[in-house]
Order: C-alpha cells, then sequence, then structure tokens
C-alpha cells in the first residue's frame, strides 16, 4: 500500500478556499504550512481553512533562507508567523492542538541548524510521526530527529513558471518516475511518504486545478492519504 501526508506549503492565497473544498471533497487530509505574510494578505481566504479544521503549521513570516539569517532573526521569522497564527485561531475560535513547523526551502538554517532545532523542540513545536517512512536515507540525514517538518517526494509543481518551460507533464514525470535522484519513489509499492506540494496562485492560473490533477492521478494509483500525527 502507498501511504502519504500530504502538506501544502505557502497557505495562504486567494484559491485556498477552492483548495480546501476540493480536498474535503476526496477526504484528503492535509497540514497547510502558513507564511505570515500571506495570512495577512489572504486573511479571509486563511479563516476558512481555519475553520474547517485543518491544521495550521508555522512555515516563517517572510520565508527567508535561514541559511543566509542571524539565529536571532530566524527566532522572529518563527515567532511573528506564530503570533499571526495565533491570533487567526482566536479570531477561528477554534482551539489550536498542533504546531508544526517547516524551513522555507527545506533550508534547516547552516550553521545554526542544532540551535534551531533545539529553539523548536524547547518551544512546543510539534515533530509529524515518521515512525512509518521506510527510506534508509531519511534516519541516514538525521531527519527522524529533526523537530522541523521534511519531505519524501516533492511534486516540484511551483517550477510551473512563465517561461519557465516546466510543465504540469514535467511534474506528472517526476510522479512516476521509480528511480528519482532525490527522495522516494511515489508509486513504489510499500510506500510511507510526506509530500511537498504548494498552494500556489501562479500555478492555479497557468494550470488551473493543478492540485486536481495531480492529487487525483495519486488517488487513481492506490495513494492512501492519512491523517496528521505528531510524536
Ligand atoms: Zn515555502
Amino acid at each position: 500500500m502507498i501511504k502519504a501526508l500530504l502538506t501544502m506549503d505557502d497557505f495562504s492565497v486567494r484559491c485556498t478556499p477552492a483548495i480546501v473544498d476540493y480536498l474535503e471533497g476526496k477526504h484528503i487530509p492535509v497540514i497547510l504550512f502558513a507564511w505570515g505574510q500571506n495570512v495577512e494578505q489572504y486573511h479571509d481566504e486563511a479563516l476558512y481553512a481555519v475553520k474547517k479544521g485543518i491544521v495550521i503549521g508555522n512555515h516563517s513570516y517572510t520565508h527567508p533562507h535561514f541559511s543566509e539569517i542571524s539565529f536571532d532573526e530566524g527566532v522572529k521569522e518563527i515567532e511573528k508567523c506564530e503570533s499571526v497564527l495565533d491570533e487567526l485561531y482566536k479570531e477561528a475560535e477554534v482551539q489550536r492542538k498542533y504546531r508544526p513547523f517547516r524551513f522555507p526551502y527545506g533550508d534547516k538554517g547552516g550553521e545554526n541548524k542544532e540551535l534551531l532545532q533545539k529553539y523548536l523542540a524547547e518551544h512546543g513545536y510539534d515533530k509529524v510521526d515518521d515512525t512509518n517512512i521506510p527510506y534508509l536515507w531519511w534516519k541516514e540525514n538525521g531527519l527522524d530527529k529533526d523537530i522541523d517538518t521534511f519531505w519524501t517526494f516533492d511534486f516540484a509543481e511551483y517550477n510551473i513558471r512563465q517561461g519557465s518551460g516546466f510543465t504540469l507533464d514535467d511534474v506528472f514525470k517526476k510522479m512516476n518516475d521509480m528511480n528519482p535522484t532525490s527522495g522516494a519513489a511515489l508509486f513504489a509499492p510499500d510506500s510511507y511518504h510526506i509530500l511537498l506540494f504548494h498552494s500556489h496562485d501562479e500555478t492555479q492560473e497557468l494550470v488551473p486545478e493543478y492540485y486536481k490533477k495531480v492529487l487525483d492521478e495519486c488517488i487513481a494509483k492506490g495513494v492512501v492519504f492519512v491523517e496528521p500525527k505528531f510524536k
């Protein structure tokens, strides 16, 4: 069986409600990782997702490369996004149960990596349960120890941009690649994934309902989407 936890980054966007409605219709659980500034910009859309009970994670306030800023600046990024999210939950009158975190670009902070992990552990951030992830490289890279939420498969659909030459076909090729150079093969039997996907209006403009096209294909190939659980 192929099991997968879906995560979508850079929440919130104009098309958040459409994405949320699609996911709800297909019974696909998700963690939406919030870019603090985007939540402020698309506030009503963000509120819509929170009221549906979706778990919202912290993805920093301005989405910097954490290896290019100081530890203190990194902490400010995390805390500013965190207070935006606390306000959002308060306004939605929904109790905030979980606080997962994901670094923008998967950049764990370079020389500040250890300090940042310690910060996350000591400030109540929740590690996504990765007990069932079977890949050797997950442990070899210490991802079983890190508090932040990394991934086992990246759809790379954010490369679909005006003039990039990267198309939905390339996303499908990546999805069907059984020997990927990084990460794990999406459709290999007995897989267990944390999937990296994004909510981007730009992608939606170029490929309407890209999320439906990609995730329907996952369902057709037998992927079972699992509820987020935390350690
Ligand atoms: Zn991001």
